[in-house]
C-alpha cells in the first residue's frame, strides 16, 4: 500500500555530506526500505498476514543475495515505526547508489494483483520547469533545491532503476506486469538519489498472499531485485550524464 502525502519546507544540501555512495572497499552501497513496521501494520491479508512484515523479510532476503557485493543499509532493521520523512531522511545522509522501497499492493476488490515499479514524477499540472522558474524570478536570490524537488535531478538514472529490476524480477517469478510506472509519491520526492519503490502482489488476494507467506517466493523476488541491482551498477547509471545538475 503506498502512502501518499506533501509536505514542503527547506532542507539544505550542505547537509547531505555523509556520502558512501561506494564504501571503503569500493563496494557499492544501497539503501533499502522495508515499508511500514511497528504499530504501522501497513496492509493485512485475508490469511492476516501483515504488509510490514513481508517487507521486512524481503529486505532480509535481498540482503543474502547482495552478500560481498554491495553495503545494503536498511531503514529499519526490525519491526520498528519509522516515518516517511526519517525514511528518505536515512538514504539522504548516505548518499547511496540506490535507494529501494518494499511495499505490497491492497485493494477492496479481490481481483487486483501482480507487481509494479514506481519511479517518482510530478502531480499532474505540476511543470519542473515553471516551477523553477516561478521559485527563481527573483534573479538576486539563489534558492537552495527544495527538498521534495530533490528527486527531479535523478529522474532517468530512477526510471532506468525502475525498468531493469522490475523485469529482473518478472524473469524471476511468474506473475502479473503491473509494469513500471511514475507516481507523485512523497516517499520519493525527496530523495537525492536514484529511487524506486516496488509492489511485491496484492495482500488482498488470496492466491497471492498465499505466495507472499512462501520464503522461496520472496527469495525468488529477491534473486531478481539483486540481479537488477548488479546491473544497474554495472552501467555505472548513478549520475548520469543525462540527469539534470544542481
Ligand atoms: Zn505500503
Amino acid at each position: 500500500m503506498i502512502i501518499q502525502q506533501k509536505i514542503i519546507f527547506f532542507f539544505f544540501l550542505g547537509l547531505f555530506s555523509a556520502s558512501l555512495t561506494f564504501g571503503s572497499d569500493d563496494l557499492p552501497v544501497i539503501v533499502i526500505d522495508p515499508g511500514h513496521g511497528g504499530t504501522d501494520q501497513g496492509a493485512t491479508g485475508y490469511y492476516k498476514s501483515t504488509e510490514k512484515q513481508i517487507t521486512l523479510t524481503l529486505a532480509h532476503c535481498v540482503i543474502k543475495h547482495l552478500t560481498n557485493k554491495c553495503h545494503v543499509i536498511l531503514t529499519r532493521e526490525q519491526d520498528t515505526f519509522i516515518t516517511l520523512l526519517a525514511r528518505t531522511e536515512k538514504a539522504n545522509y548516505v548518499q547511496p547508489m540506490a535507494f529501494i522501497s518494499f511495499h505490497v499492493g491492497a485493494s477492496f476488490r479481490l481481483q487486483p494483483e501482480g507487481i509494479g515499479t514506481y519511479y517518482w514524477q510530478p502531480s499532474q499540472g505540476e511543470s519542473f520547469f515553471d516551477d523553477m522558474l516561478k521559485k527563481n524570478d527573483d534573479k538576486d536570490v539563489q534558492y537552495p533545491p527544495l527538498w521534495d524537488h530533490l528527486q527531479r535531478y535523478h529522474l532517468n538514472s530512477s526510471k532506468l532503476l525502475a525498468g531493469i529490476i522490475h523485469h529482473s524480477i518478472l524473469s524471476e517469478v511468474d506473475v502479473y506486469d503491473r509494469k513500471v510506472n511514475g507516481a507523485p509519491l512523497f516517499l520519493l520526492a525527496g530523495a537525492d538519489m536514484p529511487a524506486i519503490l516496488i509492489e511485491i502482489g496484492y495482500i488482498t488476494r488470496p492466491k497471492e498472499e498465499k505466495n507472499l507467506l512462501r520464503l522461496p517466493f520472496l527469495d525468488k523476488i529477491a534473486q531478481g531485485i539483486a540481479r537488477g541491482l548488479e546491473q544497474f551498477i554495472e552501467k555505472n547509471a548513478y549520475g548520469m550524464q543525462t540527469d539534470l545538475q544542481y
